[in-house]
């Protein structure tokens, strides 16, 4: 038996060595790997510490599946409170799914009916698959920029290189040839284009994916004129309008984005913050559709999954959704990501270098670019070189951080103003150093 990772006295260098050999580059996701090995043994309220003891405020936060902070104690007392006596039972339902079900129903203004799964890949590959079981159309529409998920048929055109905007750029190999075909990608925010596309391409399309705020990749929201396009369009046209709020979700307010947009769409994704890290997510939507599942007598659509509305993980969900529902708690969060943005524009401002800071609530990011940031396109010329070489200034200020271009940060409630205040000096500093 090997030492528990968190009682070694080894060191990141050499425990990544072992983590290598084990694992395809030693990390458990692509999205992990950084600049130079980091094995964590600790996270703790906003801190994460590494294998050399090093202690680092996370600005990532589990890329904002992390929202009450890591390790909530409060948290993990309820949810093991209310998840005992049941492990995974695996036939019928529990009285803690239903009470997550009705938590979910009540605050997100799409939901009338809503099933759980794992991840959030899972939630938008089961929304699509209904949408195109419901319509009995074959293909769907996403955003250039967007990411919804791994799988094949939206594991494309995300971080697009400028020259490859408009071609089929998908993001893994081993997609079978054809899959790009039945994805139509769109332009974010371009309402007049994206209304002839969709009715151009209405007979064959099932849905619309789409962040209603697109916080991948770029963090911008939908103009208004944009959405109501979107709603409308797709009602007139029979195109399921999905919203996909991984990240929106719970995170910037229980009624996600669509309750501050206004606008309602048929179906919605939802995963991330809303357990503050424990593996649950969803699909929430309206009856008529939701129906379409085959756990419904008549459904013709799958849903399955062993793991699914897990006791423990509900009631994780259940934990987090009673925090962020008691006064001032979304207040707290976007009351400390205006204070970094402002304060790291103000240091832009101050250096005049060509960078500029957009986000929303506790979710910032900086592009390393001037002008308009309304849709991938605009964007698409951030430096990356400047990206990553300011991600990782900022690790090395003891500030954690994904050290891949265009990712956003994110903020919890266990982050305090002293810590934004160390983390807008740092970037000020990074950001004098960097080779404009
Ligand atoms: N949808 C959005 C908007 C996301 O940002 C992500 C993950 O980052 C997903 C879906 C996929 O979620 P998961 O990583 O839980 O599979």
């Amino acid at each position: 038996m090997t030492a528990p990772v968190n009682e070694t006295s080894e060191t990141n260098e050499t425990l990544a060595g072992r983590a290598a050999a084990l694992m395809p580059g030693g990390v458990g996701s692509s999205a992990r790997v950084l600049h130079r090995p980091f094995v964590f043994t600790r996270a703790k309220g906003a801190e994460l510490t590494d294998a050399d003891g090093r202690t680092y405020v996370d600005l990532n936060c589990a890329f904002g599946a992390i929202v009450l902070g890591h390790g909530d104690e409060a948290q993990l007392a309820r949810a093991l409170e209310l998840a005992s006596g049941l492990g995974l039972v695996g036939l019928g339902t529990t009285p803690i799914e239903m009470d997550l079900a009705d938590l979910v129903v009540r605050h997100l203004p799409s939901a009338e009916r809503v099933v759980f799964c794992c991840s959030g890949s899972e939630a938008t590959y089961h929304a699509l698959r209904l949408a195109r079981g419901r319509t009995g159309r074959p293909r769907i529409a996403k955003f250039q920029g967007a990411y919804h998920g791994w799988h094949d048929y939206v594991a494309m055109n995300f971080m697009t290189t400028p020259d490859a905007i408009g071609t089929y750029d998908p993001f893994s190999a081993g997609i079978p040839p054809g899959v790009g075909e039945s994805t139509l990608v769109l332009p974010f925010n371009d309402t007049d284009r994206v209304e002839a596309l969709l009715r151009r391409e209405a007979a064959s399309l099932a849905a619309v994916i789409v962040e209603p705020i697109m916080h991948n990749t770029g963090s911008f929201a939908g103009r208004p004129d944009f959405l109501a396009m979107l709603r409308r369009v797709t009602a007139e046209l029979g195109i399921v309008l999905i919203f996909d709020e991984v990240i929106s979700g719970f995170r910037h307010g229980l009624g996600g984005y669509q309750a501050i947009c206004g606008v309602t769409p048929d179906l919605t994704t939802f995963g991330k913050a809303i357990a503050n890290g424990f593996p649950i997510a969803g699909v929430a939507g309206r009856k008529d559709l939701m129906d379409g599942f085959r756990a419904k007598p008549h459904g013709t659509v799958m849903f399955g999954g062993t793991y699914n509305a897990t006791p423990l993980s509900c009631a994780a969900a259940i934990a987090c959704i009673e925090r962020l529902s008691r006064p001032g708690a979304h207040d707290r969060l976007y009351a400390l990501g205006t204070r970094f943005r402002d304060g790291v524009q103000a240091a832009i401002d101050a250096l005049g270098v060509p960078a500029q800071v957009a986000g929303h609530g506790s979710i910032s990011i900086l592009h390393f670019m001037r002008g308009p940031m309304d849709s991938y396109e605009d964007i698409a010329v951030n430096r990356r070189d400047l990206d990553v070489a300011f991600r990782v200034a900022m690790i090395e200020r003891g500030f954690m951080m994904s050290t891949t271009p265009f990712r956003r940060l994110h903020l919890t409630l266990a982050h305090t103003e002293t810590q934004i205040d160390a983390a807008v000096a740092a970037a000020a500093d990074a950001l004098a150093g960097l080779p404009y």
